[in-house]
């Protein structure tokens, strides 16, 4: 995972880790490779520059050029900055309402549909939770299909009504069903096109405004780079959505989603996914990524 990133970083820092003094000339060149290592893993310009605009007042502001480790405080200062940057603490889903309504919302091969299985079994396994699945695309029979397969997989039951178009409808009768079979969490699915359109925007729009979930989740790729920080902004635009999901991190992402993402849209990213299979989800810790990310 965004090795990289991390290689380029280490090598940018290492130039101060071997020096006992080090000048302000320096810090400069070190500041220089990490705005251009972050630049290259495809995060913002605007972001990357202000990004090392705060390391470099944090440094100058803990004396960097005086401490007898300049290279350890550095990668600290750059540590804590890249944790901030990432959102801070660690963000939990909502759970309260009886049931719990989750809305899914994404591009079409986002990872919407994996990550819903994905979701419902994390709750299931490790919050004791009863959920259902809700299937609300209507264009594609094969979604509708790909839910209950995951469904079978996860022994979680998955509402879907092949006859109906009309996806408000669905999800508001999913949401009936749940309550009558005591289900406490609904997982909503919806479709996703392959870019922003407004139909997209208004269907979902409409079914958020039904349903009113406790959580709107954002699903995104994170190997579509700077594409998903614009589709984000999309979606939050529309959705003022809870929190992001970054799918597709087991792949060769170069990680500037999952770095400029929180400082775009100010929601913070929840879960990552890993893999294809369901158990490749984790709860996405920004400190822990930005250690990844320095190694
Ligand atoms: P949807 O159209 O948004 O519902 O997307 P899908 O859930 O169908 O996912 C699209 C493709 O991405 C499928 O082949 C999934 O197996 C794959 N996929 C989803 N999440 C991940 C992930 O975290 N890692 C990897 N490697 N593949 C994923």
């Amino acid at each position: 995972m965004f090795n990289n990133l991390s290689e380029k970083l280490d090598k940018a820092l290492h130039v101060l880790k071997g020096h006992g003094s080090i000048t302000e000339v320096n810090v400069a060149e070190t500041l220089k490779e990490v705005r251009r290592a972050l630049l290259d893993a495809d995060v913002n310009f605007k972001i990357a520059k202000e990004f090392t605009k705060r390391v470099k007042e944090k440094a100058i502001g803990s004396d960097v050029l005086t401490t007898l480790q300049p290279g350890q405080l550095m990668v600290k200062i750059v540590k804590d900055e890249l944790t901030e940057l990432m959102g801070g603490d660690a963000a939990g889903v909502n759970l309260s309402g009886t049931p719990t309504v989750i809305l899914m919302s994404g591009l079409q091969g986002s990872g919407k549909t994996t990550f819903s299985g994905k979701l419902a079994n994390y709750l299931k396994t490790k919050k004791t939770k009863k959920p259902l699945l809700v299937a609300c695309d209507v264009y594609r029979p094969a979604a509708i299909d790909q839910l209950h397969v995951v469904g079978d997989q996860i022994k979680v039951d998955v509402f879907s009504d092949r006859g109906n178009n009309d996806p408000v409808a669905i999800a508001q009768a999913g949401i009936a069903h749940a309550k009558a079979n005591g289900h406490n969490v609904v997982i909503v699915d919806t479709a996703g096109r392959l870019a922003v359109d407004e139909e997209m925007m208004t269907e979902i729009s409409n079914i958020h405004k039904a349903i009113q979930p406790q959580e709107t989740l954002f699903v995104v790729d994170s190997m579509t780079g700077q594409d998903a920080v614009n589709t984000a902004k999309a979606f939050n635009d529309v959705l003022n959505f809870d929190g992001v999901i970054l799918t597709k991190l087991d792949g060769d992402t170069r990680g500037g989603a999952a770095i400029s993402i929180k400082s775009v849209v100010n929601k913070p990213i929840k879960f990552i996914g890993t893999g294809e299979k369901m158990e490749a989800i984790d709860v996405f810790h920004p400190s822990r990524m930005a250690d990844r990310i320095l190694g």
